[in-house]
């Protein structure tokens, strides 16, 4: 007989469409907001795909702001939020990763202007209400109900570019997410039933992107697990995983889909000792112990699996470590900065967890 345990479930007001040429609706989706001139974002890399979007929205499209960055730097904020004045702007249309999905949600907070978020990574921010921001070297972040964008349109199409090696750090940042939910303080049923499914969704997808990747199918199932993942960290509260890929990121500049996916065995391996049946979707869909499992499917994937690779000495690792326990947080198996220290330790030199 299955348990269920007391639960609070808030629902998940964005609209959502799912599709390929979907990204033709994004006129539509501007309209049905009641907004009429769209500030269209981009990374530098994706200005070429803005600006055809741009033109294809016509007269709803009030230019393109093509800076968006990693980390959502407070200094281009300021530049898209006078560029969004500018132009006359009621709305932003986001085109990109978590980069550019961030800084629509910073303009977003500034104007009051709606969201509507076309992603093109797997990394999930388009389905929560949690915004992060570097100033002055120091990122902050923090949650609110106005963050969460209005409107998203998931196409498949604009993640055929996504490169291998990034979609298979992206599908791993987003099994984080569904991986830390199974086990999160505030789980209930539905997002319990979303991780699972996304789960199993990567697990098939990211080995078939790896062997072809122009298949659609996978690219498919990838983008629908990713769509998951997502609105589980919007429905959850993270623990340890997120926590220590703040810290590399925020302290010391590490690259974020790859800290997760480098982290995530081990930190998924730590907290399965705590937790080893709630953890169990993670078993089922890639074999072996979770944390064991999840660094052969990374390896397997060909996926970075050393933080020595990534500017990291291994005198950073007492530090990070520090600073990883410095605020308390909830975490389903209890640490210190000693365990945390060797956890560090096993993701610095590739080594595989013990669990
Ligand atoms: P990203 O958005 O920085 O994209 C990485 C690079 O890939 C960029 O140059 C981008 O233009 C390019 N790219 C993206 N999609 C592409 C495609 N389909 N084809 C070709 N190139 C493509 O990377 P990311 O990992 O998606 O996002 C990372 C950022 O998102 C970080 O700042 C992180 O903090 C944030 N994030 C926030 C949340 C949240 O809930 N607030 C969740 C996840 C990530």
């Amino acid at each position: 007989m299955m348990r269920i345990e007391p639960f609070a479930f808030a629902g998940l007001p964005s609209r959502v469409i799912f599709g390929s040429g979907t990204v033709a609706q994004t006129g539509a989706e501007v309209a049905r907001l009641g907004r009429k001139r769209a500030l269209v974002l981009s990374t530098p890399n994706q200005k070429a795909d803005a600006e055809a979007l741009a033109s294809r929205l016509g007269e709803a499209a009030a230019g393109v702001f093509a800076e968006a960055a990693m980390h959502t730097p407070s200094k281009v904020t300021e530049r898209a939020v006078a560029a969004f004045e500018a132009r006359g702007a009621d709305c932003v249309v986001a085109l990109g990763g978590g980069s550019t999905t961030g800084l629509g949600k910073a303009i977003a907070t500034r104007t009051g202007a709606d969201q509507v978020v076309i992603p093109t990574t797997y990394a999930g921010s388009e389905m929560t209400d949690i915004l992060g921001e570097t100033a002055r070297g120091e990122k902050v972040t923090r949650r609110d109900p106005s963050i969460l964008p209005e409107t998203v349109i998931y196409d498949v199409d604009l993640t055929l570019t996504l490169p291998v090696a990034l979609a298979v750090s992206s599908g791993l940042n987003a099994m984080a997410h569904a991986a830390e939910a199974l086990y999160a303080r505030d789980r209930n049923p539905i997002i319990t039933l979303m991780a699972k499914d996304a789960i199993a969704a990567l697990a098939d997808a990211l080995p078939a992107i790896v062997r072809d990747s122009g298949d659609r199918t996978a690219r498919a199932a990838a983008l629908y697990g990713a769509w998951l993942c997502g609105a589980a960290l919007g429905g959850t509260s993270m623990s340890l995983h997120h926590k220590l890929c703040h810290t590399l990121g925020g302290s010391f500049g590490t690259p974020h889909a790859e800290t997760h996916a480098i982290l995530l065995p081990h930190t998924v391996g730590f907290n399965a000792v705590a937790m080893p049946e709630l953890l169990a979707p993670v078993s089922s869909a890639l074999g072996g112990t979770p944390g064991v499992a999840l660094f052969n499917f990374a390896s397997s994937l060909g996926a970075p699996t050393r933080l020595k690779d990534f500017g990291l000495n291994e005198a950073d690792l007492d530090r990070a470590a520090s600073i990883a326990v410095a605020n308390p947080y909830w975490n389903p198996r209890s640490f210190d900065q000693s365990s945390i220290r060797s956890l560090l330790a096993d993701a610095w030199e590739g080594r595989r967890p013990p669990c």
